[in-house]
């Protein structure tokens, strides 16, 4: 809870964490470039502050904002940030698995979750099981009764856009005495707020929509209970998995502008969807927003707006899906999503060549884009040449 919690969203982006500076004025936090902390006396912190690694001002700063903008009114809630998604992802894993423990995790899970889970977890002793999240049937007979501990969901996922029910995995998990893990990233708080769904923690790439430039690395964590909360950031200082001022300074920017960059980039979206809905050469539009999607009624429920990323499968296969993605030129070839700028990328050969032969595999012939927010004219003749 902060004293912003009475406000709009859009109010608390801007002014939640971020009270003027006491000292000076100053409206925005400063970046507090700094490793350590003058004491007044042995013990005696001015500021609760002794060192960087275990807390810093501008982190803070961003980790209260985090709270606010996905936990508003949940009593206890706590935010957490990290140098990178995966840090956070690692430093949550290590605290909720165990060794000897299980997760269930869903089949199209973000390539880097899925390395992480089997080559990094499961090494050290947590087992998990990919399973289809829509099928509730599958997550139950997936669980392992005393051993699972958690369910790792992503809505909507990278890059085939499946919707899952947040609410009902919620309870499903709660019912094994697990806890329900949402990977919010694609929605971004602004679009979606998988705690008041009942899910338990809510993980970020802030390098994605929060960030919202494509200048920065970051990860967060947001947790419902305040004990775990506090487990994940004594994981975090001890494990050292925490950000820089600076970086935390970046995401805490970005922040500031996200629900009006959010509402631009679901527009333009929209228009790229109705493109490519009509084209000859693409043979599978996948957004949630589409009546016809397999998760459009789930998405409408839990979701604001339906978000900006899109794909698409292209008539002709693997090459020909390749050659479109050489043909853009206001569309940046590249990996990464959610900054200002639109980028077309070929998950099989770029962001999910790790899940190449795995339960992750994604179709050769897709085509992902991270519709950004230039001016939606440009994108459409854009993507039109592209495909001619
Ligand atoms: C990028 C991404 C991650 C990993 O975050 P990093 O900041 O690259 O470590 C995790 N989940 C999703 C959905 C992502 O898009």
């Amino acid at each position: 809870m902060t004293q912003w919690d009475d406000t709009g969203f859009e109010t608390r982006a801007i002014h939640a964490g971020q009270e003027p500076d006491p000292l000076t004025g100053a409206v925005v936090p400063p970046v507090y470039q700094v490793s350590t902390y003058a004491q007044d006396g042995v013990g005696g912190l001015r500021g609760g502050y002794e060192y960087s690694r275990s807390g810093n001002p501008t982190r803070t700063a961003l980790e209260e904002c985090l709270a606010a903008l996905e936990a508003p009114g949940i009593d206890g809630a706590r935010g957490l940030a990290f140098a990178s998604g995966l840090a956070a992802e690692d430093t949550l894993l290590r605290v909720v698995g165990a060794p000897g423990a299980h997760a269930v995790i869903g089949n199209d899970a973000y390539g880097g979750t899925y390395r992480l889970f089997a080559r990094v977890a499961e090494p050290w002793g947590l087992a998990h099981t990919p399973v289809d999240l829509t099928d509730h049937d599958a997550v139950r007979a997936a669980i392992e009764p005393g051993r699972t501990r958690l369910i790792w969901a992503e809505t909507p996922t990278n890059p085939l856009l499946t919707v899952v029910d947040i609410a009902a995995l919620a309870d499903i998990a709660h019912e094994a005495g697990a806890v329900l893990v949402v990977d919010n990233t694609f929605a971004s708080p602004y679009l979606q707020q998988p705690l008041s769904l009942g899910a338990d923690v809510v993980v970020h790439s802030t390098t994605k929509y929060l960030g919202g430039h494509s200048d920065v690395v970051g990860g967060a964590l947001v947790a419902r209970d305040g004990e775990l909360g506090e487990r994940l950031a004594y994981h975090a200082n001890a494990m050292g998995s925490v950000p820089g001022p600076w970086d935390s300074w970046l995401v805490l920017r970005g922040i500031k502008t996200l629900g009006v960059r959010m509402d631009r980039h679901c527009a333009n979206a929209r228009a790229v969807v109705d493109l490519l809905s009509n084209h000859a050469r693409v043979t599978q539009v996948l957004y949630p927003g589409i009546a016809g999607h397999r998760g459009y009624e789930v998405a409408a429920r839990q979701m604001r707006d339906f978000g900006g990323m899109v794909s698409f499968r292209v008539a002709g296969g693997a090459d020909e899906a390749v050659a479109v993605c050489g043909r853009t030129r206001v569309f940046t070839l590249g990996e990464s999503l959610g900054g200002v700028e639109s980028l077309i990328e070929h998950p099989g050969r770029m962001t999910h060549a790790s899940a190449a032969g795995s339960p992750l595999e994604v179709p050769d012939d897709l085509v992902r884009l991270s519709v950004g927010i230039e001016s939606v004219e440009d994108l459409l003749a854009d993507l039109d040449k592209a495909l001619a």
